[in-house]
């Protein structure tokens, strides 16, 4: 039997990667929805979690696709109404957060999926088992990408909590910690805020690994023109290179993965989901998020010029 879900947040990537995705997988069925101010066709549709979980006895769980200044408390009742739970990254608006979920997952025996979709992207396995296999000596993170395209009117981005360009930045950052043999820490870091922002629009970090190999990241909303989506890792024999959002592969030059960007990342991540929830399991990996969190602990700030939404 389909598990009956309830999606809540109905924006851009619901309608763009969720819904389609819920739609094509056989082991859900799309029941409800909360959203203060939008709903899906043919959908009974309510403008809380709260409301929706009143009235919708028998869901089985709920998928949450707002923004993280919002994840905790739907999270939170959808567990204490002994709902299954899926977060969007990022997972929470602070660490504590996303802890807390965790246990009261477990505390009431259901499933807490905090997902990552660009670790769904298809060449991130390959580039791990060449991370594997090889001994690394560096790296270089490169996520640019013009913020007018792809987040236009997201006032949310740059509230305190909305994590500015972090919100890109974190899916680099969850295909690192899912490639590398070794934990990674944030060394030193500098960010810029827009002087009429709470977030920063661009950031550096210096990542070292346990065993001191250096790799720089580089974020910057201010990008115009392609976008660019890349990881380059370097080893004592070999440089791999990541683009498109971990859709591509290149080892020394050689193409070994060439896909779509995104493609079968929200059906992996929903496959994931059901699988989860048939064995009572929660994934939850909140390093990526720690990653962004001692970047703000850390980080270097510098004021720079406004940013308009
Ligand atoms: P969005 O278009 O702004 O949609 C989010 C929806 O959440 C809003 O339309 C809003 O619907 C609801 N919401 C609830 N509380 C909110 C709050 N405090 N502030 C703003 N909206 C609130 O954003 P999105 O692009 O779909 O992104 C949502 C999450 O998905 C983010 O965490 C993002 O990192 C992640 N994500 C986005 C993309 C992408 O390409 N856009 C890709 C992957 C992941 P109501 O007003 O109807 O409540």
């Amino acid at each position: 039997m389909a598990l009956k879900l309830g999606l809540v947040g109905i924006g851009k990537i619901a309608r763009d990667q969720h819904i389609p995705a819920i739609a094509a997988d056989p082991r859900f069925e799309l029941v409800a929805t909360a959203s203060r101010n939008a709903s899906v066709d043919g959908v009974a549709a309510f403008t809380s979690v709260e409301a929706l979980l009143a009235a919708v006895p028998e869901l089985d769980a709920i998928s949450i696709c707002t923004p993280p200044q919002a994840h905790f408390q739907a999270a939170l009742a959808a567990l204490r109404a002994g709902k299954h739970v899926m977060l969007e990254k990022p997972p929470a608006a602070t660490t504590r957060e996303i802890a807390l979920l965790q246990e009261e997952a477990a505390r009431h025996g259901r499933t807490l999926f905090q997902t990552w979709h660009s670790r769904f992207a298809p060449a991130v396995s390959a580039a791990r088992d060449w991370v594997h296999k090889s001994t690394l000596t560096g790296g270089a993170i490169r996520w640019k990408e013009d913020v007018h395209k792809w987040h236009p009117g997201q006032q949310w981005l740059w509230d305190a909590g909305g994590l500015g360009v972090f919100d890109p930045g974190i899916n680099a950052l969850s295909i690192l910690t899912e490639v590398l043999s070794a934990e990674a820490c944030v060394h030193k870091a500098a960010l810029d805020f827009p002087e009429n922002q709470q977030a920063p629009v661009a950031a550096r970090l210096d990542l070292r690994t346990e065993a001191g190999v250096s790799i720089d990241a580089d974020f910057d909303f201010r990008h115009k023109g392609e976008e660019a989506w890349d990881i380059e890792l370097f080893s004592t024999t070999a440089r791999a290179r990541l683009s498109r959002g971990g859709s591509a592969l290149e080892i020394d030059g050689r193409l070994v993965v060439d896909r779509p960007a995104m493609e079968g990342e929200y059906p992996g991540l929903y496959a994931r989901f059901a699988e989860l929830c048939a064995a009572g399991r929660s994934e939850v990996d909140w390093r990526p998020f720690q990653l962004v969190a001692d970047a703000f602990l850390i980080g270097e700030r510098r004021t720079v010029a406004a940013h308009q939404v």
